[in-house]
């Protein structure tokens, strides 16, 4: 999969590919990812990628022009299967939409910034919006960088243990069973019995029944 991310504040998305299970994922070149200053499309002295609001109103808007040779650009090097626009109002991003994605081979994350991009980038541009929740964010590199999180991680290969992105909360509909590492008995809060007994298939069956019980009590919706 390769993944191009355009945005007006590169270094704000300097450090989450380059550390842990998405810095080795690219290492391991199951993904590559590159980051795309939108400057570099920018014409004119003092190569300006936003500019005022049409009809007034407060924050600078990122201009259609940069963006558009910009994504004219990526496309001209490779088939893109979705451009995105990461933007508050758009499909809520869960799980299954992360699934779904992860299927993809190349993807453009398109990060707006201040009051968000022109409309006719929305309207001419992208094939898709892609909301992390219903609050409003500075810019859409931190929403990029989640929705790319969730999405690589899915990818064969990318975890060590291919069925730990499978027990993950929601993959199934339901959340995660509690976890517990060593000591099995810290001050005198003990580590439930059960795991320790050996037992796998009482352990599994323990672990479904955590998964039910939880997602009753925290995320009731699920079980609808
Ligand atoms: N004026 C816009 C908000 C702009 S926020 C509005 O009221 O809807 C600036 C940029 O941050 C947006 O262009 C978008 O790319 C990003 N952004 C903000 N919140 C986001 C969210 N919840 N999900 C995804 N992207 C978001």
């Amino acid at each position: 999969m390769h993944i191009s991310i355009i945005t007006c504040l590169p270094r704000l998305l300097e450090s989450p590919f380059n550390d842990s299970i998405l810095k080795r994922a690219q290492t391991k070149g199951l993904v590559s990812v590159d980051i795309i200053d939108l400057r570099e499309y920018a014409t004119g002295k003092h190569k300006p990628v936003d500019d005022y609001a049409f009809g007034g109103g407060a924050g600078m808007v990122l201009m259609i022009e940069p963006i558009d040779k910009c994504i004219t650009d990526l496309k001209s090097k490779r088939h893109y299967d979705e451009i995105i626009y990461m933007s508050p109002d758009g499909e809520l991003f869960t799980q299954s939409v992360a699934n779904e994605l992860s299927l993809k081979k190349n993807l453009i994350l398109l990060c707006g910034h201040y009051k968000g991009v022109d409309e006719r980038v929305r309207e001419h541009l992208v094939t898709r919006e892609i909301s992390i929740g219903d609050y409003v964010l500075s810019g859409g590199e931190l929403a990029a960088a989640v929705v790319a999180d969730a999405v690589i991680r899915l990818i064969p290969g990318v975890l060590s243990d291919e069925t730990s992105a499978l027990s993950d909360s929601f993959q199934d509909g339901l959340v995660a069973p509690p976890v517990y590492t060593r000591p099995a008995e810290y001050k005198d809060w003990k580590v439930p019995e059960i795991l320790l007994s050996g037992h796998q298939a009482r352990i599994e069956e323990w672990k479904h029944e955590q998964s039910l019980e939880r997602t009753h009590k925290r995320r009731p919706n699920l079980l609808k």
